[in-house]
């Protein structure tokens, strides 16, 4: 080589190196060879990720992120990743408090649930409260309410107070109701029921009626509800949420989770709702909504109105009276009069509204009282033009209302278990025919609707691929029995389904629709793009795009490729959230 072409490859060979230096980006965290499913329909899968001050700058081929110089590189071997998760409707503090308290799920016969109040009883001093969640009788032999006489004899000393699964029932034993001054005359309270048999409470209190009892109970100091909002977060985390929106909550509540916030201790993105009508929906009114506060983990937007029961419970209003109990047909929470200021007020001041419906009938005079409110406030009047207001549940909808959802810019916010797990004793509840417009994904989506997804947890378990699997599949969890989880040999964690030995679930699976379930790609937009449309977030969340936030969830198998079954075993093995790798197995 003589010297010249030797100087020319020297300076060729600099240059190169120059160039290299001068282009390569520097980004804080490059994600490498994953198999990235982005929800972004112009580059729908990806196998690299750049992130820099917690967004994302870059997306594509392991071979374009070669530029990079990143100050940290994730290798993610081939693991599927998708938009960060979130539960679009879950009670965060009621999450936490299922790990601390008495948790009753998974009690398969009446005996199993007496026994387990038995050992906790042993443990309390006397005249001590119990208090505990997670029942459901429908899977008992036979599948009855418990009466509080079962209590008393295994309580005699301490007043009892336990929770049905979904919140909307609870049984307590005579020390509670002599506690409450209830007795064969006390009048059920509006939106709620003392159940009675021969004329006597029976322990059996429906929605409001369990305030009566409830408001008796003392109230956990400060210290334990942030004890249990901080175990709900850390649960949630692990197992691949990265934004949780939590469907109501009162101004203690609000004043814990900020306090949270500001002292650093909250790492997931947080969506918050608050209970209405009431003086706090009155003062959230008058001071606005929060958004994007604490580096865009904290927005609360929204007032949250129960408007009816639950299904299991028959308190849930129907426009016909339940095929297994002819004298009632559910009753409403709020009366339509209270809600009118308040919804035109929040269209006003850019308030969101979501509304608990549960029956044909909540959700047929909900979608009145929407309209009413959209027609009495014009556009122009409003703060928010689309004001995107939501039905948490849409659970049972006469078909010839599903399409005003769309026409009125609706979303429904809906839980895909609740239909594998109320599927067993609706059909009872409701008969065949009402059936048609009940859990109806799919004939929402034909509608023209988006569907925000949620677990609803504590009332479910709230597991992402729970829902997962329950939007796809619309089938009972394996073997006809529930989820039970065993701890595995390796990390001691739970992580595997088995069958629950003595699940007694009728086999049949007549009237499920399965017409309703959904695509996979349908169901992922459940947990992504879709919920961040119903919080007003879909420029910086629910997607894998360059500018939006970099939160992601890494999971163990291709949840999008797999077999049905195998979405259960699908594990969470890494939770990002702004750049962050918050948890990671
Ligand atoms: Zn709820």
């Amino acid at each position: 080589m003589n010297s010249a072409r030797k100087r020319r490859l020297v300076f060729f060979l600099a240059g190169l190196l120059i160039g290299r230096i001068v282009n390569a980006e520097e980004v804080d965290v490059l994600f490498t060879t994953g198999n990235i499913y982005t929800v972004n329909d112009r580059q729908p899968h990806a196998e690299a990720v750049a992130t820099k001050n917690g967004r994302i700058v870059f997306v594509g081929s392991n071979d374009d992120a070669k530029k990079f110089h990143a100050a940290k590189i994730v290798d993610l071997r081939g693991r599927t990743v998708v938009p960060g998760f979130t539960d679009s409707h879950c009670h965060i503090f009621g999450i936490g408090e299922r790990e601390m308290r008495l948790n009753l799920e998974g009690t398969n016969s009446r005996e199993d649930f007496l026994a387990r109040v038995r050992e906790r009883v042993e443990k309390t001093g006397p005249g001590k409260w119990i208090t505990g969640r997670g029942w459901i009788e429908t899977f008992w032999k036979p599948p009855q309410f418990p009466a509080r006489q079962d209590l008393d004899k295994i309580a005699p000393n301490n007043p009892v107070f336990l929770t049905r699964a979904d919140g909307h029932a609870s049984i307590v034993n005579s020390a509670a109701l002599k506690i409450a001054g209830i007795d064969k005359n006390t009048p059920d309270p509006f939106g709620g029921q003392i159940l009675k048999t021969n004329g006597e409470p029976n322990g059996m209190l429906l929605d409001n009626a369990q305030d009566l009892v409830a408001k008796n109970i003392p109230k956990p100091a400060d210290s334990e509800r942030e004890e249990a909002l901080l175990r709900g977060i850390d649960r949630e985390l692990k197992l691949g949420w990265c934004e949780i929106q939590n469907a109501g909550s009162y101004k203690e509540d609000i004043d814990i989770i900020r306090k949270a916030f500001e002292t650093g201790k909250i790492k997931i993105r947080f969506v918050n709702a608050v209970y209405g009508p009431g003086g706090d929906a009155q003062n959230f009114l008058r001071d606005g909504s929060t958004i994007n506060a604490f580096d865009h983990h904290f927005t609360q937007r929204t007032i949250k109105v129960l408007f009816d029961g639950a299904l299991g419970s028959r308190g849930a209003a129907l426009l016909k009276p339940y095929s297994d109990a002819a004298d009632t047909s559910g009753f409403l929470r709020e009366k339509p009069e209270q809600l009118r200021p308040m919804f035109e007020e929040a269209l006003r001041r850019g308030i969101q509204v979501e509304t608990h419906a549960i029956g044909d009938r909540a959700n047929r005079l909900i979608l009145d009282l929407y309209e009413q409110a959209f027609k009495a406030v014009t556009p122009d009047e409003r703060k928010i033009h689309d004001p995107r207001w939501r039905i948490e549940h849409a659970q049972i909808v006469d078909p010839g209302d599903i399409p005003r959802f769309a026409k009125l810019g609706l979303i429904p916010s809906m839980q895909p278990s609740h239909a594998i797990s109320d599927l067993f004793f609706a059909p009872a509840r409701l008969g065949m025919d009402r059936l048609v417009g009940a859990y109806a994904w799919q004939s929402f989506i034909k509608s023209g609707c988006i569907i925000a997804g949620g677990s609803d947890a504590p009332v479910e378990r709230g597991e992402p691929m729970i829902e997962f699997y329950a939007a796809v599949g619309r089938k009972p969890l394996p073997e006809h029995g529930l989820p039970v989880r065993v701890p595995s040999k390796d990390s001691g964690q739970d992580v595997r389904w088995a069958r629950r030995p003595e699940a007694h679930v009728p086999p049949q699976t007549e009237g499920w629709h399965p017409e309703q379930a959904v695509s996979r790609e349908d169901a992922l937009k459940m947990f992504t793009i879709w919920p961040a449309y119903a919080a007003f977030e879909e420029k910086d969340k629910g997607s894998i795009e360059v500018g939006k936030l970099a939160d992601f969830t890494v999971l163990s198998q291709d949840i999008m490729k797999i077999p049905e079954m195998e979405i259960l075993e699908t594990q969470n093995q890494m939770t990002v959230i702004g750049g962050e790798i918050i948890y990671s197995r």
